[in-house]
């Protein structure tokens, strides 16, 4: 179900949860201002989520509220995933989603890494 990322955070979303170690998660990556897990349903070989560790409901909360610090820490964590899991010779895909029209089901900020294998269209025409 997608969510309305106009909404306040919620401090009882999964990912919030996952931060706190109160679920598990298969963590591939952590520093000041990132986290990089395992996405439990992969939609590809290499399906990797990067969130950041700040109360963060969508990349619209994020980029408007966040300091330029954990913004720039943020996007180096992204990087740095990709170089570390070797997608970057090959090609990798970044994906946020937004809101409804985002189908955006997890509110709190997360990009989606996608690899290892052509991934296609960059949308489904359905
Ligand atoms: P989105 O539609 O962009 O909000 O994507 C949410 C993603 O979170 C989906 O790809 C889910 O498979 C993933 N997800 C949900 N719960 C967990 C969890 N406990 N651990 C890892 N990934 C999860």
């Amino acid at each position: 179900m997608a969510i309305d990322a106009t909404l306040p955070y919620d401090d009882s979303n999964v990912f919030a949860r996952i931060l706190r170690g109160e679920i598990p998660a298969q963590r591939i990556y952590e520093d000041d201002v990132a986290l990089a897990f395992l996405d439990i349903n992969p939609q590809a070989p290499t399906h990797i989520l990067v969130i950041p560790k700040g109360r963060y409901v969508s990349w619209d909360d994020f980029s408007a509220r966040a300091s330029d610090a954990e913004i720039a820490g943020f996007v180096r964590a992204v990087g740095i995933v990709a170089r570390d899991r070797g997608l970057v010779a090959p090609g990798y895909r970044l994906l946020a989603n937004i809101g409804g029209d985002g189908h955006q089901e997890v509110p709190h900020l997360h990009v989606h890494l996608f690899g290892g294998r052509p991934l296609g269209p960059m949308l489904s025409r359905g």
